[in-house]
């Protein structure tokens, strides 16, 4: 069976991954706040955490990985969208997850074995904050409850940070009602016109770091394998989360290995609306400010050629590259059987640490040795050249190098003759197809435009 290594941020170090149980090798990633489109940033974990999920079911079986990943339905921002917008907070999330679903699906990412709503888990949640109150590590305060960060000795161990650096680097809400000012909100009041809950200490709801918790818990149970997220998570999130479920689960690991994704730029720029470089997801693939869309399987190509663990700048250049690269291969394999099995440099790639920038290496030098069966299967387990990604191409099995070929032989014959028609011709024809023809000294490149139709091909052959 191949090793996987990870890179576990909770030890600083990569260390060979042995799951727990491996009929069920288990996985949480922290979701999606809806409220909103997911701008590109969010979509990094997404395609990240999709591959190590693809790794896993091709490694241990498919019917024996459990993928977690939640959709958080109840938080501030969603109410204040509400207010705002004067739209129900229940419509807001439901066509939030739909876009969320739908845009990510375009970017080849297979729906987690469970999407858990926040607001499904309630129940959950009150019973492992009584928990935590009944253990001495909450208490309750003028209708919140809060954790008491003292009483967890090692609260801080996954960031690898003091108390005093977390205060500093963190907007710590100072609150009459905290014993601590770093002591973090387990749940809250709600006034009558907001979402909440009856719970022992009043209507209120959940803060946000105990749903994760308890989703996780109900969902993989008081310890298991792998949990991911944006390294952005990691404080004070993810720590609040150890905090919580080793806390009302005494014994547990929680989690084994925690995984985090670097931040994503823009042009070399972190992504910001006032620098004009922000977008979402949905933008990029239906096209904004005049830019015409980006296939999604082009989005994931570029996502993958960075590793996870550094920051990856997304630029335009890198766009068209993917798209000029994937084109060919897409050529490459048109009519291809996949092989039985992906290659197995690229498998022992993806098994170090999610080294997908030499998986894709790797790709590149199947397509050069004209390997179509190889570059098929072994692009699948990336999510890449799948039948369901290829509609961008649709080359419709034509063949754009053969004409090339021919028009390259037409075009040498009309220097000998001078007679310039029949190129003409051919040209006019390949151009009211959509094919973008571009001709220079070095030769004769075609490439589908945007109202390509092969169709319309049918009668040049
Ligand atoms: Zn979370």
């Amino acid at each position: 069976m191949t090793q996987i290594t990870l890179y576990n941020t909770r030890t600083r170090q990569k260390e060979q991954f042995e799951p727990i149980d491996p009929n069920n090798v288990r996985m949480y990633v922290c979701g999606p706040t809806v409220y909103d489109r997911a701008h590109l940033g969010n979509a990094r974990p997404v395609v990240v955490f999709d591959v190590l999920f693809r790794l896993l079911r091709h490694v241990y079986g498919p019917d024996h990985v459990t993928y977690v990943r939640n959709f958080t339905d109840v938080d501030d921002k969603i109410i204040a969208r509400a207010d705002e917008s004067g739209r129900p907070i229940d419509t807001i999330t439901a066509e939030t997850t739909q876009w969320f679903l739908e845009d990510m699906g375009a970017l080849g990412a297979l729906e987690p074995s469970h999407m858990p709503r926040a607001t499904a888990y309630i129940g959950q949640m009150i019973a492992m904050i009584e928990a935590l109150v009944e253990k001495g590590h909450a208490y309750a305060a003028e209708g919140h409850v809060l954790f008491d960060v003292n009483s967890y000795a090692a609260y801080g161990r996954l960031s690898g940070r003091s108390v005093d650096d977390m205060i500093a680097g963190a907007r710590v809400e100072v609150a009459p009602y905290k014993r601590d000012p770093m002591d973090f909100v387990l749940w809250k009041p709600s006034t009558p016109d907001q979402p909440g809950w009856d719970s022992p200490w009043g209507r209120g709801r959940p803060g946000w770091h105990i749903e994760c918790s308890a989703m996780a818990h109900d969902l993989l149970g008081e310890t298991f394998d792998i949990h991911g997220g944006g390294n952005d998570l990691t404080f004070p999130h993810h720590e609040n989360e150890i905090a919580q479920s080793c806390c009302a689960h005494p014994g547990s690991d929680f989690a084994r290995v925690w995984m985090h994704n670097e931040m994503l730029q823009v042009e070399g720029k972190k992504m910001s609306k006032s620098l004009g470089n922000f977008f979402t997801v949905h933008d990029l693939l239906a096209g904004h400010d005049g830019q015409p869309g980006i296939p999604g399987e082009v989005i994931r190509f570029v996502f993958l050629s960075t590793h996870y663990r550094k920051p990856m700048d997304w630029t335009a250049e890198k766009a068209r590259e993917a798209e000029s690269t994937l084109r060919k291969w897409r050529g490459l394999i048109a009519g291809a059987e996949p092989a039985p099995s992906p290659a197995p440099e690229v498998i022992a790639a993806l098994a170090d640490d999610l080294n997908t920038a030499g998986a894709i290496a790797v790709l590149h030098r199947l397509a050069a040795a004209g390997d179509a069966a190889g570059l098929k299967a072994s692009a699948g387990l990336m999510g890449l050249l799948s039948d369901e990604m290829g509609a961008w191409t649709a080359t419709g099995g034509a063949d754009l190098a053969a004409f090339a070929e021919k028009l390259a032989a037409l075009r040498a014959e009309a220097m000998q003759t001078k007679d310039f028609a029949q190129v003409d011709a051919f040209k006019a024809a390949l151009t009211a197809a959509g094919v973008e023809v571009r001709m220079s000294k070095a030769g004769v490149e075609l490439v589908p435009g945007a109202g390509f139709d092969p169709a319309k091909l049918e009668g040049l052959k």
